[in-house]
């Protein structure tokens, strides 16, 4: 049985006391994460290797009984070591071809995703945690939690504090209950389309609210910074970026559920856009000039949450013994789905296709998905010839259709 992870988030009864406690630890974490980056930031731009765990290790020892830095004793050592592994590990998924939207790590501030992770010495009674120099916490609890309990992280968001309590659970996966499958394309005029004909719109209310959001920035750029005024409009923009987000993950959500109940294996394209985004890094052994350049990736593609659908998908389909496959995209938008002719003339514009040799008129992104699931389903991972050689042989066994070479 596949074990999987899971996080549970509740919303701590603090008082002030543990509130003081929890702040001067977030701070802790803080600083440390952000002296360890700006070491390591000066060794990539003096081109030396970076320093991993156990050498951080041995300099927050160091730290620790210094006179200067002597305050991060009072921190749980658990808490902190933590946040050293979790640098290493930004840096190592950062260099990973594989996870071409890992960014360099960032520099924390004050309230802006800073949180802290005890990864053991807690306890969960009903509805009460405890964390190591802390104590008892009390939290609201809307569900029962199940599974082993691995950590919990603790982060405040808006002056209310978190907990994020992450389980592992066994889960079985079976074989899925359908044997359909389906292709899908991320649309060129549309969030994305299937090759059963579906096409999902984009976010629209994700469209409303980023304007609200960008004029609330604005009146937040013309307040005196630090002023009541100024924190109140802060709050309100903290706010609504946090609702953007949530709309967003809302819908990504719902279609992911969705597609993943009905279909056991789902093909998409393959974007092919690892290599393009891990050269400007380089490698581990060997940082590239700039390292903290971001990514050539096309930015539409990541606003619209077509790698987060993903990556839902991805667990989704796992978890109900389904598969998502990335197939090679070449050709999928230019080529016919019905007689397989391949040519840039038969996308007369972005929304529809129409081929030029048997006529075949559909939604330009339709089209693409029913290649993509045709790609898929011949099973070969570099499959644009070979499948556009099938599909030209039964397109020839049709009377009156010619294809021609590409
Ligand atoms: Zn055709």
């Amino acid at each position: 049985m596949p074990k999987i992870r899971k996080a549970y988030k509740v919303q701590l009864k603090t008082n002030k006391e543990s509130e003081v406690l929890l702040t001067r630890f977030c701070g802790s974490g803080r600083f440390l994460w952000n002296k360890s980056l700006a070491m390591n930031l000066e060794r990539l731009n003096n081109r030396q290797p970076i320093l991993w765990y156990n050498e951080l290790a041995f300099w927050l020892t160091l730290w620790k009984r210094s006179e200067e830095y002597g305050f991060l004793k009072e921190c749980p050592s658990q808490v902190l070591q933590q946040k050293l592994q979790d640098l290493e590990r930004a840096f190592r998924d950062c260099f990973d071809k594989n996870q071409p939207l890992k960014r360099m790590p960032v520099f924390k501030k004050k309230g802006s995703g800073d949180g802290i992770r005890f990864p053991q010495g807690f306890k969960i009674d009903n509805r009460r945690i405890f964390l190591p120099k802390i104590g008892w916490i009390g939290f609201h609890k809307s569900r029962e939690i199940a599974g082993t309990i691995r950590n919990i992280t603790i982060t405040n968001r808006n002056g209310k504090w978190y907990a994020s309590i992450q389980v592992e659970q066994m889960i079985e996966t079976g074989k899925h209950v359908s044997d359909s499958e389906i292709g899908i394309d991320a649309g060129v005029t549309c969030f994305a389309a299937f090759s059963d004909g579906t096409v999902v719109e984009g976010i629209h209310s994700y469209r409303k609210h980023e304007d609200l959001l960008a004029r609330e920035q604005r009146k937040l750029s013309r307040k005196k910074k630090g002023s009541e005024n100024w924190k109140k409009q802060k709050r309100k923009v903290s706010t609504l970026h946090h609702t953007i987000a949530n709309v967003r993950q809302d819908f990504l959500h719902k279609l992911s559920t969705g597609i993943s109940k009905n279909h056991a294996k789902v093909y998409v394209e393959g974007l092919q856009i690892r290599n393009m985004s891990a050269s400007a890094r380089g490698s581990i052994e060997e940082p590239g000039r700039h390292v903290k350049a971001k990514s050539g990736l096309n930015k539409s593609i990541l606003d619209q949450g077509w790698f987060e659908f993903q990556r839902q998908l991805d667990y989704k389909l796992f978890w109900r013994g389904g598969m998502l496959v990335e197939v090679n995209p070449r050709h999928t938008s230019q080529r016919c789905s019905c007689c397989g002719h391949t040519a840039k003339e038969n996308r007369a514009s972005q929304a529809v296709f129409k081929c030029m040799v048997c006529g075949h008129q559909e939604h330009a992104d339709v089209n693409a998905a029913k290649n993509v699931l045709t790609v898929g389903q011949t099973g070969m991972a570099c499959a644009a010839n070979h499948i556009s050689d099938r599909q030209q042989e039964s397109a020839e066994n049709r009377e009156g259709v010619l294809p021609i070479a590409s």
